[in-house]
């Protein structure tokens, strides 16, 4: 990286931030794609969060992610809102265009993205999402948009479900319901994918579902939990000789969505290989 007079800025703003994968992700692209551009991070408090996109413009940053805890708020500071990132309700994607501040959601595109990219058709499937948080939010409207037949959303609690189940309802004509009750054998055999929005199984053992659940039918079982990369749930769904879709992916394409939006490059099939070794390499983890 030869940073100089011209080098362009893009960055982080989150707190904290020590620990993101984003400047990993975003300075390799930029190295691959020859931009002179360089992937920082800021941790910000949020008292400073509106100086902070001030700042944007001033310094004519030109663009950033942003994460916990400025997802929602962020919103207020900015000129445009995309419409999907409009009914997450949360941006974790701005675009500096000239001055004008563009906020867009890539977290659901990077999950349908990790999903189509293993060769599966999202349209007319029947999807049940496990947890109803910001997550969840941005999957269930970006499958929302993508065709699915229908979403139900099982959570602990109901009022978040609740919400997210009126968002789609109210702007798609996916069908759509939600419960409390525990995910059964008939809850399984009517869905042709699962996916764990919790965090249950972050850096633990335990699964958001009965383990001793005998799925019947060809469920894809998607975790968005990445830390362990293979969790209670994808363990329980290989067992059964399932298709998995593991975190990294999404975590991964939610980066490559936000980096097509700020320089218009699509990145390629192979980039997503070369920082899945990135992110190994960081870790000291292997994996297929
Ligand atoms: P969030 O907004 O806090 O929502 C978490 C949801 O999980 C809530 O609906 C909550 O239920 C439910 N939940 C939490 N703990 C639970 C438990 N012990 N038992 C049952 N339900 C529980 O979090 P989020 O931002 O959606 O993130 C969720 C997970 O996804 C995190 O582990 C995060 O690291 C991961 N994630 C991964 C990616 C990726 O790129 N792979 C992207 C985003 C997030 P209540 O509504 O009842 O509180």
């Amino acid at each position: 990286m030869n940073i100089n007079g011209t080098t362009k800025t893009i960055c982080l703003l989150g707190h904290p931030v020590k620990h993101s994968f984003s400047p990993n992700i975003h300075n390799y692209l930029f190295e691959k794609y020859d931009k002179n551009s360089v992937y920082v991070c800021f941790d910000i408090k949020e008292r400073n969060l509106k100086n902070s996109i001030d700042g944007i413009k001033a310094l004519g940053i030109l663009g950033c992610n942003v994460t916990i805890p400025h997802k929602v708020e962020v919103i207020k500071y900015l000129d445009e809102i995309d419409v999907n990132a409009k009914l997450i309700g949360a941006v974790n994607t701005i675009k500096n265009e000239g001055g004008i501040l563009k906020g867009y959601n890539t977290d659901g595109m990077g999950f349908v993205k990790s999903i189509l990219d293993k060769g599966n058709d999202l349209t007319n499937k029947k999807i049940m999402i496990i947890g109803a948080g910001g997550a969840c939010r941005s999957i269930a409207v970006e499958l929302a948009s993508n065709d699915v037949s229908s979403i139900e959303i099982r959570n602990r609690s109901e009022e978040k479900a609740k919400e997210i189940a009126n968002i789609i309802k109210n702007n798609f004509t996916t069908e759509t319901s939600c419960s409390t009750e525990k995910i059964d054998k008939k809850a399984l055999e009517n869905i042709d994918i699962l996916i764990n929005t919790t965090p249950i199984g972050m850096e633990s053992d335990l699964c958001p579902i009965d383990e001793s659940l005998n799925p019947q039918n060809k469920i894809l079982v998607c975790d968005i939990v990445y830390k362990p990369h293979n969790t209670s749930l994808i363990k329980w769904a290989k067992k059964h000789n399932l298709e998995v879709v593991h975190g990294v992916n999404m975590l991964i394409n939610q980066g490559l969505h936000a980096f097509n939006i700020w320089t218009d490059i699509k990145p390629k099939d192979e980039d997503i290989e070369n920082i899945k070794d990135i992110y190994k390499k960081i870790n000291n983890i292997t994996f297929d």
